[in-house]
């Protein structure tokens, strides 16, 4: 076998492991646990890597820089009809225009000034994004995202003042600690804000966040492996 072989057979395989286990975890938890849509996060791996997952089927892909993202994702995206791009990471007023040119969904709305400049580039452009307000769970003063106490209201002001299409939350809970409890507050929050969606879990915990509501799981490394 080639190389490109060998790894199209080990990200075929990954795949379906994940798909299994999302299917578990749907059955463990029971009927709430809706199924959740699984987000590939090909941050830092090269066009190369992404192309055999495309060629099975995945569509929808996360990216957590805009520059990164310009390198690989207009060429991917000409060949791959249907793809669904989502930026996972932050996002600064200045690469906004380029954003909302490339990617399909934001999932790290976290301040009103980038609130302010989406809302401009969306009008100007006529390309309407889903956007997702992140939500710095953990309080943690290195992590981006809104206060849990400001979430709700922070949500009103986007869709009031801005009118944003705000479809979510999205949350990073803190390294090593059991996420259970950061994953129901978030469902608790979106509750409160009256939206449906939560983007939460990645590759060591997607499964209790199926159990908690997700409707869209960031999966990295079980996917393509080590960064
Ligand atoms: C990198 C990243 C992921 C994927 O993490 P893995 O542990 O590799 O699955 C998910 N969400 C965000 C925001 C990320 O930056």
């Amino acid at each position: 076998m080639s190389a490109n072989e060998v790894q199209r057979e080990q990200i075929s395989e990954r795949l379906e492991e994940i798909r299994t286990r999302m299917e578990k975890a749907r059955h463990l938890y029971g009927t709430h646990a809706a199924g959740a849509e699984l987000v590939a996060v090909s941050k830092t791996f090269p066009a190369d890597a992404i192309r055999p997952l495309l060629a099975l089927g995945q569509r929808v892909f996360g990216e957590n820089r805009v520059g990164e993202s310009l390198q690989k994702w207009p060429d991917l995206k000409r060949d791959f009809p249907g793809v669904e791009l989502y930026l996972i990471g932050p996002l600064q007023t200045n690469k906004v225009a380029d954003a909302v040119a490339l990617f399909d969904v934001i999932q790290t709305l976290d301040r009103e000034k980038l609130a302010r400049y989406l809302a401009r580039e969306m009008e100007r452009t006529g390309r309407v994004l889903p956007c997702f307000v992140q939500v710095n769970v953990g309080r943690e003063p290195q992590k981006s995202g809104v206060d849990p106490d400001e979430a709700v209201a922070f949500v009103q002001l986007c869709r009031k003042t801005y009118g944003l299409k705000i479809a979510g939350l999205m949350c990073i809970p803190p390294r090593g600690e059991n996420p259970g409890p950061y994953f129901a507050m978030l469902g608790q929050l979106a509750q409160q804000a009256g939206v449906d969606q939560l983007s939460m879990g990645m590759s060591a915990d997607f499964e209790i966040a199926i159990g908690m509501g997700a409707t869209h799981i960031r999966v990295g490394t079980a996917l393509f492996g080590d960064r």
